[in-house]
């Protein structure tokens, strides 16, 4: 598939979370891999444009002690679109020591989600930023990789079948054809990133958070 087809395939749309956020602290990420999540919400509303105001609106769970614990990832993904949440120079809050170095995606999980499609959709787009950043599909991991947590829940029983897909997308991949309408403003490498050199390093703090699924209910997404 050539590459601009790829990224018109995705209906990516952008709708970042705001600087100054404290799910967006504006710290670097030198990206070396790509991290699958599920989001855990099987509600019917649980798609990726609610989980968007969530994450820019709200984003944070509330721990055992009341404490917020902000959390983000940089797209989200259901059957319909992918929305792209931070740009990817930035470190989200979702796996740990996976934060310093990963991109996070969110493969939604909503009852009446047409969940292959979303999957496929998901596959394309781990394949589009692989291509992009000259990386094979080892680079593609699980939030399990990094903490032990179950997730992504829907995508580890056939993880082997998911990469397989992926890495065929990805070696089908040829170069944007000239004379195609440039599809930079909306690519999934480009947004309005903020230059690295304004960015802050991640601290061991940063390092700590991870997202809690189980914390991902419709009550939480209820955000406005
Ligand atoms: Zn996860």
């Amino acid at each position: 598939m050539d590459r601009n087809q790829l990224t018109q395939s995705l209906n990516l749309r952008e709708e970042l979370i705001a600087v100054g956020r404290p799910n967006r602290p504006g710290k670097r990420l030198v990206p070396s891999s790509i991290t699958l999540h599920n989001p855990g919400n099987t509600g019917r509303t649980a798609d990726a444009d609610r989980h968007s105001k969530m994450v820019r609106n709200k984003g944070y769970h509330e721990g055992s002690n009341g404490a917020k614990i902000w959390v983000s990832w940089h797209y989200t993904v259901d059957d319909q679109c992918v929305i792209k949440q931070l740009p990817i120079n930035e470190m989200a809050y979702h796996a740990k020591k996976g934060n310093g170095t990963s991109i996070a995606i969110e493969v939604c999980m909503n009852a009446g989600i047409d969940q292959a499609a979303a999957n496929a959709r998901a596959a394309r787009l781990v394949a589009a930023l692989l291509y992009d950043f000259g990386w094979d599909v080892n680079a593609l991991k699980t939030h399990k990789d990094w903490t032990g947590k179950n997730c992504p829940q829907l995508l580890l029983s056939d993880w082997a079948a998911f990469k397989k897909n992926v890495e065929a997308i990805r070696t089908s991949i040829t170069a944007a054809s000239l004379g195609a309408l440039s599809t930079k403003s909306h690519d999934v490498t480009s947004s309005r990133q903020k230059s690295s050199a304004a960015l802050g390093e991640p601290s061991e703090d940063d390092l700590s958070v991870e997202i809690d699924h189980d914390l991902m209910t419709d009550q939480f997404l209820d955000t406005l």
